[in-house]
């Protein structure tokens, strides 16, 4: 939300992230009201959670606050090495470079464009696509922890009160849909694959290196610490250019198509 140019747009896209940050908080609520101050909670899964909490909200709002990073002013296409993507914006009546998509919500091309996310008020591309996996996975753990505590408290039926039920029901819960979303963002990764590109065409995956090892230092760099922690990475990829292999394009599939498919976006 910080990233829009309009401050109406600032105010709305602010209101899922304030529902998002209010939910976390009742979830953690539940596990302190509903487990931990009734005599359930230990060290380690009090620190388990605490830590766990702390690094999902760590994420979120590096996520939230990093630019996803748009089309540089003096980008220029280079014929050579956009031979097949080279692609026009006609929103920003400029040249795009490869995997770059214009997002209507916050009117401008983000690079290696994977989704506008309301939920963390960002688009989520090339800038801080790491920051959003990191996120859903920490929260995704998180909440089936806390989840999973409260249920164990509800299946010996001692002791328990409307936190403890709410907090298995929503703790379980949320696990089930971030996981769901966590698992699809990991697999992209591995598969070096955006959610636009899935959506294009999943057999065409033209920017998979071969191994996943190399997919993943695509979004997480070569800092190792980056792959836990959300901070600054460092790699070879300036988000402009992105090497691809032509044999893997669907024969279904002509450039010119795609290419159409990309100014649509
Ligand atoms: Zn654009
Ligand atoms: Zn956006």
């Amino acid at each position: 939300m910080f990233f829009h140019k309009n401050p109406i747009k600032r105010l709305i896209f602010s209101i899922p992230v304030i529902f998002v940050i209010i939910l976390t908080g009742f979830v953690f609520y539940c596990y302190h009201a509903g487990y931990m101050w009734i005599g359930e909670g230990t060290l380690l899964k009090d620190s388990t959670v605490y830590g766990l909490l702390f690094l999902l909200t760590w994420a979120y709002f590096a996520c939230m606050f990093t630019d996803a990073r748009t089309t540089p002013d003096n980008y220029k296409e280079t014929p050579k090495t956009h031979d097949y993507e080279a692609t026009f914006c006609k929103y920003c009546d400029n040249v795009r470079p490869p995997r770059t998509h214009h997002c209507r919500s916050c009117d401008r091309c983000i690079l290696r464009h994977d989704h506008h996310c309301p939920w963390v008020g960002n688009c989520v591309g090339f800038g801080n696509h790491r920051y959003f996996i990191q996120f859903v996975v920490y929260a995704t753990i998180d909440t089936g922890f806390v989840g999973s505590c409260c249920f164990g408290v509800i299946m010996r039926n001692d002791d328990l009160n409307w936190f403890t039920i709410l907090g298995a029901v929503l703790g379980l819960g949320l696990s089930v849909v971030i996981g769901s979303l966590a698992g699809f963002h990991v697999w992209g990764m591995l598969a070096n694959m955006t959610t636009i590109e899935f959506k294009k065409s999943m057999k065409s995956n033209i920017f998979d290196r071969g191994d996943w090892q190399t997919n993943i230092k695509q979004v997480f760099g070569d800092n190792l610490l980056a792959y836990v922690l959300p901070i600054k990475t460092s790699g070879n990829l300036s988000g402009l250019d992105y090497p691809y292999n032509l044999e893997n394009l669907d024969k279904d599939i002509t450039e010119e198509s795609i290419d159409n498919l990309e100014v649509k976006t």
